[in-house]
């Protein structure tokens, strides 16, 4: 059995569940960089699970699910007199077998039956039916999303049937809610979903610590901002099919809405040194410009600003700038022609897919 366990990008439902996950073992120790993969992928050490202190993140005050009885989102996933059972399960992940059978992460990872049936007397009952809850997608992974036999519009087409769910996913997938908690919008809490962990782990990273400053950023904002912070943070190169399989996920109450940046103007937010340049001119308006893919209003605002500084008037669109100094007209004046000349070779480039 390999040491390791590799997780695979998915449905955007299940990435977070991940990245939720790789929250908490986080917590554990800092590991952020060792389970990141440059291909995208997530390697997770198999002992980590033995460290996870069940209790704290599970049961007290405090903890990062509720997952006991009633609870809003994973509803019933776990009895009370089943928790002993539930601590079982989380000590025993290590021994997970792959078995490729799970309609969620595609691969199953399935705790072996001689390790289900090692376990103590009345727990061991209770394991077993644990599991074989969690084994059918239904309201105990996901009340809003996942089918339900009595209500109509979350129950699958044919009614009796659903998605089989392996071990490890019945288990990732109780974290889905920890990113878009931690990110709050005022249009919803979001996610940012990639065909990457690491550039999901990265994005969303960013995309909360500017809503930790200001919570009034929109959508576009927050995404294309998230994309600057990550080109010039991160070294990470990105081809056209991942960037255009990059999305946030917007949830608001029970509803989802998907949105995401149209691919040109994602190229250029995604270059490390376009990126670096609409930093440094620090003026909102050269985002919003580039956002809304009026590139050539760069060039607008250039003369503008060229004009201010001679003629010594707020000529155009200078007046909507947030420092129209003489000082800091003079570093736009250097700056926009080339971030304009840089998109313009990046949006004239062939696309290769
Ligand atoms: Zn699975």
């Amino acid at each position: 059995m390999s040491e390791e366990i590799r997780l695979y990008p998915s449905n955007w439902w299940y990435n977070a569940g991940v990245i939720g996950l790789m929250r908490v073992f986080q917590s554990i120790n800092n590991i952020e960089e060792s389970f990141l993969q440059d291909d995208g992928c997530i390697k997770i050490d198999r002992n980590i699970f033995e460290k996870i202190n069940v209790d704290k993140n599970y049961f007290s005050e405090g903890k990062v699910s509720s997952i006991v009885c009633n609870s809003p989102i994973y509803k019933n996933y776990l009895q009370k007199s089943w928790e002993p059972s539930f601590k079982y399960f989380i000590n025993h992940l290590k021994t997970l077998a792959q078995y490729d059978d799970c309609g969620i992460c595609g691969r199953g990872f399935y705790l072996p039956d001689n390790i289900i049936n090692s376990c103590q007397d009345e727990s061991k009952e209770n394991l077993k039916k644990f599991l074989q809850g969690i084994r059918m997608l239904d309201v105990r992974l996901n009340n809003n999303l996942a089918p339900s036999k009595k209500l109509f519009p979350n129950s699958f087409w044919n009614y009796n049937s659903s998605l089989k769910v392996c071990d490890l996913c019945g288990y990732i997938l109780i974290h889905h809610h920890i990113p878009f908690e931690s990110a709050k919008t005022q249009s919803g809490e979001i996610f940012i979903n990639a065909p990457s962990f690491k550039v999901m782990w990265y994005l969303n990273k960013f995309a909360e610590q500017m809503l930790s400053k200001n919570k009034s950023y929109q959508i576009r904002e927050i995404l294309g901002m998230s994309f600057i912070e990550f080109s010039q943070k991160v070294a990470v190169t990105l081809g056209t099919w991942s960037m255009m399989n990059i999305e946030m996920i917007i949830k608001n109450g029970d509803r989802i809405y998907y949105y995401s940046l149209p691919i040109e103007i994602t190229r250029v937010l995604l270059q490390k040194d376009i990126a670096s340049l609409i930093s440094s001119t620090n003026e909102p308006i050269v985002l919003e410009t580039i956002l809304s893919g009026k590139f050539s209003q760069l060039i607008t605002l250039s003369h503008d600003v060229v004009r201010s500084l001679i003629t010594k008037t707020k000529a155009g669109a200078v007046s909507q700038l947030k420092n129209n100094d003489s000082f800091s007209l003079e570093r736009l004046s250097e700056i926009l022609p080339e971030l304009y000349a840089r998109i313009n070779y990046i949006t004239n480039r062939e696309v290769i897919l």
